[in-house]
């Protein structure tokens, strides 16, 4: 039996693996069929979802693999929270490329180690063609430095540590960050929350970032910028980062990218732009004029698992100078010094992040740009603002829908019922509006998300879908006025009891 285990490949004959692969596609292919047809979510609770899995501890006896692998996959399509669905619009979580989904298992069954180029040199020359593309689509240099990670947060945490080391004037990977003065980084007050965990893992602390104040599209104010640059050179800290965000989460605003550049320039500060969400509509031939800047930024980070819909996880960090990268990550121990990657100028992954072994998240991202092509990114991004700016004509349309922005992607809204005056009665407003969120999302025919616009709670759709189409879009001004009546209904029933 151990013999059996060893020569079939953990227990599954190749006629197993065959056979479950054949089957498993055809569920797949199926749920990607009907997925229209479902509701987003089935809304299920914490019990129920608990009780689908096997109770109790590990049993001994091994299982038949295709039947598990055919239950488990009816199971998560019956349970689950489809992102995938045409009206799901939360966060900024895209549906999955179905190129990607298949490029995922031909990943694993490759299973390079994807560390060093010795381990995995197609891997490594994949990934690296992906990133060239990904910058070029973005206006980057395509010689740039760049790394293939999990996500934005992570694609930010290496710019923001290449930054660190660039700046600092003192061995700060040897000394720690406290043997200087305290280094400052400026954010605008939208920017997105991985800047705390940045604050916190990179010795900053928090209390050294500036969230600088936005103008009323949101965008980061560049005269703000340069009064808190100057503030804290005064007082003896040492200015050292500006993150500019091309998309910000809660409404999609652009910073003025390029009048950050000047300042970044004029201060000699690294500049960093969080592109995890927008960075890809700059490849559109209308593209907002801000997003022509990214070449002017030290570093990018951008998430090919948002527009450029890999599924998770991938995200990117491009910086400019090789050597800024290498310089944060390239530790070269004795065991790892087997390349010679400096003579045959080979690319060791290892020395360019975070982690050690990697697996082959490049192959869904590069098979993911060419299964578009350059023409079908841009139509489909072009296609999400579209959709996005129609829901908010059709939102504005309704008496008792206020659109509250629209950029890029998104849109954010309220309902307001006649005889609820916006200005006296935020509060109420805001209650509203969370119970209109919480029943639409649980009825499972819509899924946006929330966000905070100054004191308003709102309602907010973020269109990286490629499966919604204007009928999706349409249907939501009548669900969020019929669900919003039916709220204000109960709120005020609510309301006059507790009185
Ligand atoms: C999504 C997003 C992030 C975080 O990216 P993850 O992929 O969720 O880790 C950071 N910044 C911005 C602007 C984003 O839109």
């Amino acid at each position: 039996m151990a013999e059996q285990l060893r020569t079939e490949a953990g227990g599954v004959s190749p006629d197993d693996f065959r056979r479950a692969g054949h089957a498993l596609v055809d569920i797949l292919a199926e749920f990607f069929e009907g997925i229209e047809g479902m509701p987003v979510t089935p809304n299920p609770d914490a019990a129920t979802v608990r009780a689908l899995l096997p109770q109790g501890s590990l049993p001994d006896r091994s299982r038949d693999v295709p039947q598990l692998l055919e239950e488990t996959a009816r199971t998560l399509i019956r349970n689950s929270l489809h992102n995938g669905h045409p009206r799901f619009w939360a966060y900024i979580t895209s549906s999955a490329n179905p190129a990607g989904v298949l490029a995922d298992m031909i990943a694993s069954a490759m299973n390079p180690n994807s560390a060093l180029w010795s381990l995995a040199p197609v891997s490594t020359e994949m990934e690296l063609q992906a990133i060239r593309w990904i910058a070029e689509l973005i206006g980057y240099p395509p010689d740039c430095g760049g790394i293939l990670v999990s996500g934005g947060n992570m694609a930010n945490f290496v710019c923001m540590l290449a930054a660190r080391r660039a700046k600092a004037p003192w061995p700060i990977h040897e000394t720690g960050p406290h043997d200087g003065p305290k280094l400052v980084a400026y954010v605008s007050a939208e920017a997105h929350t991985w800047v705390d965990k940045a604050s916190d893992l990179f010795g900053l602390g928090s209390r050294q970032v500036r969230w600088i104040e936005v103008d009323e599209a949101r965008r980061m104010r560049p005269d703000r910028l340069r009064e808190a640059v100057a503030a804290d050179r005064a007082t003896g800290r040492l200015p050292f980062m500006v993150v500019g965000t091309a998309g910000t989460v809660a409404t999609g605003a652009v910073d003025p990218l390029d009048a950050l550049a000047d300042v970044c320039e004029t201060e000699d500060l690294w500049y960093h732009i969080d592109g995890a969400y927008g960075a890809f509509a700059a490849a559109l031939p209308d593209a907002p004029a801000e997003m022509r800047a990214f070449h002017r930024a030290d570093s990018v980070a951008v998430d090919p698992h948002k527009w450029l819909y890999a599924p998770l996880e991938a995200g990117c960090a491009l910086v400019k100078r090789v050597a800024d990268l290498e310089r944060a990550f390239s530790h070269k121990p004795s065991y790892l010094d087997v390349d010679g990657s400096e003579t045959d100028n080979l690319v060791m992954f290892v020395e360019r992040g975070p982690q050690n072994s990697r697996g082959f998240r490049a192959l869904k991202v590069w098979l993911g740009l060419q299964s578009f092509g350059r023409e079908g990114i841009v139509r489909l991004i072009s296609e999400d603002i579209a959709l996005s700016r129609h829901m908010a004509d059709r939102l504005r349309a309704h008496p008792n829908i206020e659109v509250t922005s629209q950029n890029l992607s998104i849109a954010t809204f309220r309902y307001v019922p006649d005889d609820v005056d916006a200005a006296q009665d935020s509060a109420y407003l805001n209650r509203l509006n969370e119970l209109i969120l919480e029943r639409l999302q649980a009825s499972g025919a819509a899924f946006p998300s929330q966000a905070r616009i100054g004191d308003s709670f709102v309602l907010r759709c973020c269109i990286v879908n490629f499966r919604t189409t204007a009928k999706d879009v349409e249907a939501l001004p009548g669900l969020v006025a019929e669900l919003g009546e039916q709220a204000h209904k109960d709120l005020l029933t609510q309301v006059a009891n507790d009185q």
